[in-house]
């Protein structure tokens, strides 16, 4: 297939390029001049502008930093430019709202549409092993399957438009508040004197044992090697998590929602954030715990 691909930074650069080495003719556009160089290493061709990669494609995928530059590719650039049929899948992380928004209009306009956001990080997006979470009608999801599947592990089906987005943030919101239950207990079990391998040992056999502590704990050299090994660098940082709680809390207000464990989660990044920490490992955040 030909497919446009806009936005290739830290996360779109290596799934573009898998979408490459599945044998697809990849279309580049992104603002940054680094990334296009990037691309082009890759295998993709590099465009100027989004109207001119979406010309004569039969999908277009996107990986943008928020809802507000998603509405304005597409309803600006994509939508009526890309040939009618064509199928667009946006894998940013969004709000609920505007994903539902773009879709609307896509659909008014003559192409099916999918958000398909993320879970797995940098690494996840260059070895082709993402979880994609969809929202979308049946026929839009199977459509787009295939080519999500060149660039994850596991591709999901969520429910409706939104439902991908929706799916994303519940599941960002709970690890959120279960990293700082986890950092929070680490810190405690230390100050009543308990040797953390041994707690860890415990715990994770027990009652109290969940991803953040047992995939990814937050205590160095305890567990399997996570960003607390090094020294809370790589990893899923800080902003990005303040980012997603944000939108859970807004996607909270709208449904009307008690969510005070994710709301207190997100007060706690914001000031470990508003810190100067935003770029390390958002299980470093056991550190402000400690102090
Ligand atoms: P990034 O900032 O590295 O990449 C975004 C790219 O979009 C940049 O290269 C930027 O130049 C480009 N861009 C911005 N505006 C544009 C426009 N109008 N037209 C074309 N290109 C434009 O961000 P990232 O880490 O790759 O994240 C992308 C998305 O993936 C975000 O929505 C993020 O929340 C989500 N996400 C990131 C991670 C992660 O670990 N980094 C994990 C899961 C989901």
């Amino acid at each position: 297939m030909k497919i446009a691909f806009i936005g290739l930074g830290n996360m779109g650069g290596g799934m573009a390029a898998n979408l490459v080495k599945a044998g697809h003719k990849v279309n580049a556009f992104d603002l940054s001049s680094d990334a296009l160089t990037r691309a082009k290493e890759n295998g993709c061709a590099t465009f100027t502008s989004v109207r001119e990669a979406v010309d004569g494609v039969d999908a277009v995928v996107s990986m943008l930093p928020n809802g507000k530059i998603v509405a304005s590719v597409f309803e600006n650039d994509v939508l009526g430019h890309a040939p009618k049929g064509a199928v667009l899948l946006d894998c940013s992380t969004i709000d609920v709202d505007t994903a539902r928004h773009v879709t609307t209009d896509a659909v008014a306009a003559g192409y099916d549409m999918i958000d398909a956001p993320v879970s797995g990080g940098i690494a996840a997006a260059n070895n082709g092993t993402l979880t994609f979470m969809v929202g979308g009608t049946d026929s839009a999801f199977g459509r787009a399957e295939p080519i999500l599947s060149a660039m994850g592990k596991a591709v999901i089906h969520a429910g409706a438009s939104g439902a991908g987005q929706a799916a994303k943030i519940c599941n960002n919101m709970l690890l959120g508040a279960s990293m700082i239950a986890t950092c929070e207990t680490f810190a405690m079990a230390e100050k009543l004197g308990l040797d953390l391998q041994t707690f860890y040992d415990i715990s994770s056999k027990a009652s109290g044992q969940n991803w953040s502590m047992t995939s990814y704990c937050p205590v160095p050299g305890v567990g399997p090697t996570s960003p607390a090994d090094n020294d809370y660098h790589g990893g899923f940082a800080t902003a990005l998590m303040l980012k997603d709680l944000k939108l859970a809390m807004e996607a909270a207000r709208s449904v009307n929602a008690d969510v005070p464990m994710g709301a207190r989660a997100t007060e706690l990044y914001e000031t470990f954030d508003a810190a100067g920490k935003g770029g390390l490992d958002f299980s470093a955040i056991i550190q402000s715990l400690k102090d």
